[in-house]
């Protein structure tokens, strides 16, 4: 009987990987350098490499191994072909399902890493035992994933969970890089943040700590607010604001158990989750107020957790 589960993420610089029991124990993390020249060729027959290196250094049989699961920054079909990897030098559509399955002779299943990440967390992290659940993670940018009975959901053209691209400003919003204006990216993302704050700074000219700064970043923001400072303060309840916002929405078409919040931003803390609390308590519908908001737990390794789950073959609908 295959005990084991292999979860592989593919970033823009690392590869990790890591073995699973079935029932939730991280056996071992590994990680390569994710080697994107040439177009990426050998970034799959490396990571097959790297788990076989593993298995054999654990006295484990390739047979041990129920499945791997992949993720990947970027699109996935239903074919596990990711038709372009920006990140990763993939300029032709990549294969990576057969190519895989090819080499290691076991089941792969590939999907997005911001879905797999989403699996860690249920699986093992912030949201274990809920089976519907929102995750946004607050990056460079804002994503997400939408998690109903147990199972992602990718919609009819793969874009169910592109949280960050909900409109909160209708009109006379700033551009997002998906084209439109108004998403909440560009409020909530780090670079969303940063944007806002020297567009009050301009408008405002109010007295803040924030004016030292050559360079303002998303963190500096909220450690001025954490000091009381009163413009920081605002700016946090605008970002509140606009999350809160965009929850009490999304908790009438899924209501999730659990809002789950991920990315570098996140590390903001209490401050920024008490702001975005109080918003939502202002538009939620009445039956879902009551709806939990809490950090990410698995951080790097919610990837590699997630696409171990994914490998278990209960993790994707299709
Ligand atoms: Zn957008």
């Amino acid at each position: 009987m295959s005990k084991y589960l292999v979860g592989v993420d593919i970033g823009g610089q690392t590869t990790k990987m890591a073995i699973c029991t079935k029932s939730g124990e991280l056996i071992e993390k590994f990680s390569i350098v994710t080697d994107i020249f040439d177009e990426g060729i050998r970034i799959i027959p490396n990571a097959a490499k790297a788990i076989e290196a593993k298995l054999e250094e654990l006295s484990l049989a390739i047979k041990d191994i129920q499945g791997v699961g992949v993720g990947i920054p970027g699109p996935v079909d239903e074919q596990g072909v990711v038709p372009v990897g920006v990140n990763i030098g993939w300029s032709k559509p990549m294969p990576v399902k057969s190519i895989l399955s090819e080499i290691l002779r076991v089941p792969v299943i590939v999907a997005n890493d911001a879905n797999i990440a989403v699996l860690g967390e249920m699986w093992l992290g912030a949201a274990k035992g809920t089976k519907n659940a929102v995750m946004y993670t607050l990056g460079t940018g804002v994503g997400g994933a939408v998690i109903v009975n147990g199972r992602i959901v990718n919609g009819a053209n793969g874009a169910a969970g592109e949280i960050g691209h909900i409109v909160v400003m209708p009109e006379g919003g700033a551009i997002c890089g998906c084209g439109k204006t108004g998403c909440l990216e560009t409020f909530a993302s780090a670079k969303g943040i940063v944007r806002m704050t020297k567009e009050k700074l301009k408008e405002n000219a109010p007295q803040t700590a924030l004016n030292n700064f050559e360079e303002i970043r998303a963190k500096d923001v909220f450690d001025c607010a954490r000091d009381g400072d009163e413009f920081a303060l605002m700016i946090v309840d605008m970002v509140g604001y606009y999350l809160g916002l965009s929850a009490a929405n999304m908790a009438v078409t899924i209501d999730p158990e659990k809002f789950i919040f991920g990315g570098g931003v996140a590390y903001a803390g209490d401050i920024l989750l008490d702001a975005i609390r109080m918003h939502y308590a202002k538009y939620a519908f009445d039956t879902t107020k009551n709806t939990s908001f809490v950090f990410a737990r698995l951080g790097n390794d919610a990837g590699v957790i997630g696409g171990a789950y994914l490998a278990s073959g209960l993790g994707i609908r299709r």
